[in-house]
């Protein structure tokens, strides 16, 4: 009988897996569950992944909804991650195209975390049937990774080591398109500034108040100027923790404001976040009160590793998009009838030329299915938002590919997004970028010799060198993520 090649025995499994994928991606769909409550959704995949013999260590990183998920022996040893948290305000009824929120719950996968959950843990599967079939050497870890939004899981993980010991590490990302990623995302430092004045009766004795709100619109002006002397790339924005409270009568006591600072290296915004830090101080000497700063969050620049980005396109060109069939079709149909006329020309004229497509037949099955390759030329771009992968991109070489689960055109973080990830869509692009990453996962273990380059690449850029952006004392208890 003729030996079947790796590209064969992934589409097999797929193929065969790809129904489980999809229900998977639905369930988690259905949980919505907020960062670190994810304990419906990692128990879901915890629970399948056990029934595929892999061995769980739950809770790793002292966070109950993170877990590890191994499979097989020797190196290399491969990381996965996989994300499972959702969004306040994005419920959503799956598929409908028109804003309607699903029963019972608040939360929403508006950027398509079920999905990717889904994806990756159906990618660690594939990688194990391949192991089995082939009796190869090598090692699969599934991280569950939570709170990815605003809880800085993985920075978490990091801190504890969870990610020591690998050779090299794939995800994925909901998308509107089909690409391998290669860019840099910009690192975030975020810290609140508490204020502490005097209060009294704003009319009577206004001379005995010295007042927090008055602290922190100071700052905010001061940090207002601040903008235009910092580098372009940098973003600084602000919130009002606390105004304190609703009485215009009283002077305010107390105030509080949550600060990002993002900018393309941790260094730049340490830096940064320093100058923000005077103008807190100075608008405290003004207004004789005090301050008290905390960084409560940080997340990393991401690092893209050429190596191994340049295996997982090569892999995702050759296993291709994802199958969406005629069912999927008709839903995004739906949600592209729904658009202004003018959004509505531009997304198809987009969209017939990244599929090189009539519009006509663009418009009839609309949803990307060509793959943008790894382009090295884009690697020093650095987009102005920010991952927690980042973190894991300083320990272990990584990449990344977005797979299409909506409509061009699409945010994420909407309820439109929530809507068509949590049909057909969402799960036929998880089983693509399954197939993707595990394919990438076969090619290290045939030639573990990439993995020595890939990492002498990370260490060009690192020097070997991580430094946690969040400070020791610091828990995900800490985190504010309402
Ligand atoms: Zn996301």
């Amino acid at each position: 009988m003729e030996q079947k090649n790796d590209l064969d025995l992934i589409r097999d499994h797929a193929k065969q897996r790809s129904d489980a994928i999809c229900a998977m991606n639905q369930k988690l769909w259905a949980f919505a569950e907020p960062g670190y409550k994810e304990f419906k959704s990692s128990r879901a995949l915890e629970e399948a992944l056990e029934k595929e013999g892999f061995t769980l260590e739950r809770g790793i990183g002292g966070i109950q909804t993170a877990f590890a998920a191994t499979y097989g022996s020797g190196r290399p040893v491969i990381g996965i991650t996989a994300e499972y948290d959702a969004l306040p305000g994005l419920s959503q009824k799956k598929g409908v195209a028109r804003k309607e929120a699903a029963d019972g719950n608040t939360f929403g996968h508006g950027c398509g975390h079920c999905a990717l959950g889904a994806g990756a843990a159906g990618a660690a599967v594939l990688v194990r049937d391949w192991l089995r079939d082939t009796g190869n050497s090598g090692t699969v870890v599934l991280f569950g990774t939570p709170a990815e939004e605003t809880g800085y899981g993985k920075v978490f993980l990091a801190r504890q080591h969870v990610f020591d010991g690998l050779d090299m590490l794939f995800t994925w990302h909901p998308s509107d398109r089909n690409s391998a990623m290669a860019g840099r995302c910009v690192g975030n430092l975020c810290a609140r500034f508490d204020f502490e004045g005097i209060s009294s009766h704003a009319a009577l004795s206004p001379e005995l108040g010295r007042s927090a709100l008055d602290a922190c619109e100071l700052m905010n002006s001061g940090v207002n100027y601040l903008r235009e002397h910092i580098i372009s790339q940098a973003r600084v924005h602000y919130a009002y923790l606390d105004a304190g409270g609703k009485a215009p009568n009283v002077v305010q006591s107390h105030a509080s404001l949550l600060y990002f600072v993002r900018a393309p290296k941790n260094s730049q915004c340490r830096e940064i976040l320093s100058r923000v830090e005077d103008c807190a101080k100075g608008a405290a000497l003004m207004t004789g009160t005090k301050v008290h700063m905390k960084i409560v969050g940080g997340l990393s620049d991401l690092i893209p590793n050429a190596t191994a980005q340049q295996i997982l396109s090569d892999a995702f060109l050759e296993t291709g998009p994802a199958d969406y069939d005629e069912n999927d079709y008709a839903t995004a149909r739906a949600f592209l009838g729904i658009l202004p006329d003018a959004q509505r020309r531009e997304v198809i004229k987009q969209g017939a030329s990244a599929n090189h497509v009539s519009e006509e037949a663009f418009a009839e099955r609309p949803l990307v299915t060509s793959i943008t390759p790894f382009d090295r030329n884009l690697m020093n771009v650095s987009v102005p938002v920010s991952t927690d992968v980042g973190d894991v991109s300083y320990l272990v070489p990584q990449a990344q590919l977005s797979a299409a689960t909506c409509i061009p055109g699409t945010a994420m973080h909407t309820w439109q997004h929530t809507a068509m990830v949590g049909s057909g869509i969402g799960g036929k692009a998880a089983v693509a970028a399954a197939r993707a990453i595990a394919y990438a996962c076969t090619k290290v273990y045939r030639n573990p010799s990439v993995c020595e380059k890939a990492k002498q690449e990370l260490l060009a850029e690192t020097g070997g060198i991580y430094q946690c952006p969040i400070p020791d004392d610091v828990t995900p208890a800490d985190v504010i993520t309402d």
